[in-house]
């Protein structure tokens, strides 16, 4: 699929992000029928649950193909393996060092969105994720004066890569940390590996990241519930073909200071190093590519509803659902014909966000 950060200015993609809910039939571990050439397989990978499923001739095959990649994916991109590539680039020592055409084009990617975001997108945060105790579930708040030190070093124009060579250099005390759009770029490949076996009709759950796959085998639109982060269930229904729709939310990860009561959620603001404590519940993204969608549903959840309007208003070729901590659904004209709102939902009301 091989989407850039420079050809989302240009091409129709578009992005969204929430923890959905699906509504399509999850099956066994590695089930198969013969009869519906039907397959899906249910993985615990990439720190989530991943459920993948396929329809078509070659539906087994996609599956097993998908299933080895996200594997490897995993071992790759892992920041808290020590053998993973990510890993031994940030046990450097600020030498020049190669790395592979996968993680090159990664790094290339995010560093062109962390320019576009102005860093509300950053993939040298891991530092400041790790002095919240993020990355291994021991929380803390630290002290500015570590904040202060550690941000010195969190700043993606810290990374230098040579396109012609793989070549990546960058100081030692920088970090880098893809758990903001890895899972997206996973969707991306396993689009590819589905094409390449002809599926017509596939669902792919990577936690929060959703792609719906051509349209269900009956011929209608696949329903994506946008998860209600004030709650269980969903706050309505998105009808897609061909998207990835992916969430980030506040409620997905946090924890809240016995001290002063305050709740710090897993999304960074790379500018403070701290995590975002108001502004949006959640924000999807509806989008042709889930690596876009994944690092711009964080990049936007950090710049809040004011800077995310003028962003796509910007950047357009992409679309938003923005739940706000007041309980209003803002959504870009694109897909507000698509969402339904539940009629459960009493929170707030929807409002369309238009080009101007
Ligand atoms: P996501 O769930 O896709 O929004 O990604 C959140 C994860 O990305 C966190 O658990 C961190 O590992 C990392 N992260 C947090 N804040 C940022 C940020 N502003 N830019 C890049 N990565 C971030
Ligand atoms: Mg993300």
């Amino acid at each position: 699929m091989n989407v850039t950060a420079s050809n989302f200015l240009q091409a129709n993609v578009k992005k969204s992000k929430v923890s959905l809910l699906c509504f399509y039939s999850l099956f066994f571990l590695s089930s198969c029928s013969n009869e519906e050439i039907q397959c899906s397989a249910d993985i615990y990978a990439m720190n989530t649950l991943i459920s993948i499923s396929a329809w078509g001739d070659e539906s087994k095959e996609a599956i097993k193909e998908g299933e080895r990649f996200i594997y490897s994916l995993d071992a790759t991109f892992s920041t808290t393996r020590s053998t993973s590539e990510i890993s031994q680039l940030n046990q450097g020592e600020g030498e020049w060092q190669t790395v592979s055409q996968e993680v090159a084009d990664v790094v290339s990617f995010a560093l062109d969105i962390a320019e576009k975001t102005d860093s509300a997108f950053d993939p040298t945060i891991y530092p400041i994720v790790q002095a919240w105790g993020f990355t291994q579930s021991e929380y803390q708040v630290p002290s500015q004066k570590e904040l202060d030190t550690l941000l010195e070093f969190v700043d993606y124009q810290w990374v230098e890569l040579d396109e012609e060579t793989n070549a990546l250099r960058m100081p030692q005390e920088v970090q880098l940390d893809f758990g903001a759009l890895a899972k997206g770029y996973a969707v991306d490949m396993l689009v590819d590996i589905f094409q390449d076996h002809h599926i017509r009709s596939g669902m792919l759950a990577l936690g929060g990241n959703i792609y719906a796959l051509g349209q269900k085998t009956d011929g209608s639109l696949w329903n994506i519930g946008i998860q209600n982060p004030y709650g269980g269930g969903s706050i309505g229904v998105l009808q897609v073909a061909d998207k990835a729709v992916i969430t980030s939310g506040g409620y997905q990860r946090y924890f809240t200071d016995p001290d002063t009561g305050t709740t710090y959620c897993h999304i960074i603001d790379p500018r403070t190093g701290y995590p975002i404590t108001e502004g949006l519940a959640s924000v999807t993204i509806v989008s042709e590519s889930g690596m876009l969608g994944d690092a711009l549903s964080t990049a936007i959840f950090v710049m809040g509803l004011e800077d995310a309007t003028d962003f796509w208003r910007t950047y357009g070729d992409f679309d938003m659902i923005l739940i706000c901590s007041q309980g209003n659904v803002h959504i870009t004209s694109g897909i507000a014909d698509s969402f339904s709102l539940s009629k459960g939902y009493t929170l707030g009301e929807i409002v369309v966000i238009y080009d101007s």
